[in-house]
């Protein structure tokens, strides 16, 4: 099972994303996360991504695209795939869906979280990161998944902010990049729309992402059988 999740910065993309990685028991492929990963440990890729990321900014397309299309290749992911975070890009998804052409894969589904940006813009500030797990939900301005002080609703772990989700300005800029139905994210996504309304092979799924977690992933389920 291949899926790829499509969702502004602050739609629930990456809580639902986990609901799906556990349903289909894939890896949770998050393109921003091996950017951290990779910024964390000083390697060659974190140094060169993160003047882009502390801007907003795309990471350009040959760190991103093979960083990505290797790490698919990767044992774990033999038996499918939740990629999130990746395509960026209508550039970037045309890559990709040369890359599986080529590779003799299928993309089964394609979840599409919609949300209006100014309250995608809200929950982008205040999301907080638990040390122990980046999918724990730790949101100050959304109620059901206020942190339990300063610490981790879910584990009581240490809770930071990421500076790149503090940054309004570099919000902006990401949002531009996602809402853009020319070259950016929805033109990534609306490209494989178009596929599967003409080819019919991928299911394409739409979530409106407003609604509290439980509800999204109630529509979720309901929507993936
Ligand atoms: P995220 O955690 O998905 O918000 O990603 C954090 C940052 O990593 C983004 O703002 C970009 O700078 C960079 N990044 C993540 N995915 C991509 C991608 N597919 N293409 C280019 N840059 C990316």
């Amino acid at each position: 099972m291949n899926i790829l999740m499509f969702g502004p910065n602050g739609s629930g993309k990456g809580t639902q994303g986990a609901i799906v990685k556990e349903k289909y028991n894939l890896p949770h492929i998050e393109s921003g996360a091996i950017f951290r990963e990779n910024i964390k440990n000083q390697t060659e890729i974190g140094i060169k991504a993160k003047e882009y990321i502390d801007r907003g900014e795309l990471v350009p397309d040959d760190i991103t695209i093979p960083m990505i299309l290797d790490r698919l290749k990767q044992d774990d992911c033999k038996n499918g795939w939740l990629l999130d975070g990746f395509p960026r890009s209508k550039e970037q998804a045309v890559r990709l869906d040369e890359a599986l052409r080529a590779a003799g894969l299928d993309l089964d589904i394609v979840i599409e979280v919609i949300l209006d940006r100014e309250i995608a813009k809200n929950r982008i500030m205040g999301r907080r990161l638990c040390a122990n797990d980046n999918n724990h939900p730790n949101n100050i301005y959304i109620d059901a998944i206020k942190p339990d002080g300063d610490r981790c609703r879910v584990c009581g772990g240490e809770l930071s902010a990421r500076s790149d989700d503090q940054d309004e300005e570099a919000i902006n800029k990401r949002h531009n990049i996602y809402y853009d139905t020319d070259t950016g994210t929805l033109a990534a996504a609306y490209y494989f729309k178009d596929k599967a309304e003409n080819e019919g092979k991928i299911k394409y799924i739409t979530l409106d992402g407003a609604p509290s977690v439980k509800e999204v992933t109630a529509e979720l389920m309901s929507k993936l059988g």
